[in-house]
């Protein structure tokens, strides 16, 4: 025993993290279903509808192999790479090098996380979309760099309005990411958008990192495109995919970078001092859904906009004015006048036991609107819009 007990104080990398302001929500949520309420949580942006049968069989037969048990190779077993490389060209008409374009990653959100430690150095400047994913910001401030917000406001359609970033700014920033299809305002991108930002980025010297974890979930026949469909992209882009959401499979942990070569070199070195890649099983099971996954990929797709129709119906008879996204399972919604995004979760939560995530949760310009997942059955939205319409038979306030 210590006679003075040694206090381990969070670091100041620690400390520059932002309040995790989910954190009453999530006790209030505990304590509701201790209490045996019928809690509808609308706020989880995690798949509820389970990875498919022939995924799991092929993780299984791989699993049995004792050739997958050992470690795999830090760049990711070369069927994998090559299953991306063709997966690739079929969905973006885009050539990439498997051997120096392509690297498999533990979940996108390890390589967003990585990231920053391979491209910035202390000081420099990480352009951040708000609201935006938490891990840009977090990733940024573990490689000592600094984030600068770029807001994502509803008048620029939840764009970054690059020509308002300050001339001294830019001269810092060595990276800048972007997510669309985006969460969480479940705004979508097309070529033209990208156009600018590689644009930009040769301008400045800039690298972009695209966030395409949802490129995969869209509606009503729209198409993410790759920011690598642009001239020039190679040049200062990387992207980021995940077959988390698309193949119903964040558990698994497993995504890809695909994009300029140099900068994927210096990823995978970071990578190659901290993890030892990805159980092979698993590589073989993602090589099986990029390959085979289309089908199961489009009946998900369509359960999806069904409950998005049935939620965005369900709230516009109610008197809110929302438009119906086009991609993510998401639906980004203004607060009613009088409420913050805090209060407003909370009396969803308190007064109709419905989870919803207030959109300060993802930074400040979130703060006015809250997010509501489709990743519940439709039975259960229909009883959340029940709800919501029960407290409220004027629909004047809420
Ligand atoms: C879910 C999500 C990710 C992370 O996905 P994983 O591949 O499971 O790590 C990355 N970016 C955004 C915007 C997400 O919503």
């Amino acid at each position: 025993m210590l006679k003075q007990p040694i206090s381990f104080e969070p670091t100041g990398r620690l400390q520059k993290l932002p309040p995790y302001l989910f954190a009453e929500i999530d006790k209030k949520k505990r304590e509701l279903i201790a209490k045996g309420k019928d809690v509808i949580d609308l706020g989880v942006g995690d798949p509820d509808i389970p990875t498919a049968d022939f995924i799991i069989e092929a993780l299984s037969a791989a699993a049995r192999n004792p050739r997958n048990h050992r470690y795999a190779l830090d760049q990711g077993m070369p069927e994998f790479r090559h299953a991306i490389r063709d997966w690739f060209q079929h969905r973006f008409g885009v050539k990439l090098d498997p051997d120096k374009e392509i690297l498999p990653l533990i979940g996108s959100k390890e390589g967003i996380g990585h990231l920053p430690l391979a491209v910035l150095n202390p000081g420099n400047v990480c352009l951040i979309p708000d609201p935006g994913y938490p891990v840009y910001r977090s990733g940024t401030l573990f490689a000592e760099g600094i984030p600068y917000t770029m807001p994502l406001l509803e008048k620029n359609r939840y764009f970054p309005d690059l020509d308002a970033i300050p001339a001294d700014i830019l001269k810092n920033a060595k990276l800048m990411f972007l997510n669309y299809p985006n969460n969480p305002t479940s705004q979508v991108a097309d070529k033209a958008f990208f156009e600018k930002a590689v644009a930009f980025a040769h301008k400045h010297r800039i690298l972009i990192a695209h966030d395409a974890a949802y490129s995969e979930m869209t509606f009503d026949g729209f198409k993410s495109p790759s920011i690598l469909e642009i001239p020039g992209a190679k040049e200062v882009a990387v992207e980021l995919f995940s077959l988390s959401k698309t193949y119903s499979m964040t558990g698994w942990r497993v995504g890809f970078a695909v994009g300029n070569a140099q900068v994927i070199a210096l990823l995978a070195k970071v990578k190659s001092n901290l993890d030892s890649g990805i159980f092979q099983a698993i590589q073989i099971a993602g090589m099986t859904a990029l390959q085979e996954g289309q089908k199961t990929l489009e009946q998900n797709l369509k359960i999806y906009q069904e409950r998005r129709d049935l939620l965005v119906q369900g709230l516009r008879d109610l008197g809110w004015k929302i438009e119906a996204p086009k991609g993510t399972f998401y639906v980004w919604i203004p607060v009613p006048a009088g409420y913050t995004s805090a209060e407003l979760a909370l009396k969803f939560l308190e007064e109709l036991n419905i989870v919803v995530t207030p959109g300060n949760g993802f930074g400040p310009n979130g703060e006015g609107y809250f997010r509501i997942s489709l990743t519940m059955a439709e039975s259960r939205i229909m009883e959340a819009l029940d709800r919501i319409k029960k407290s409220h038979p004027h629909h004047s306030k809420l």
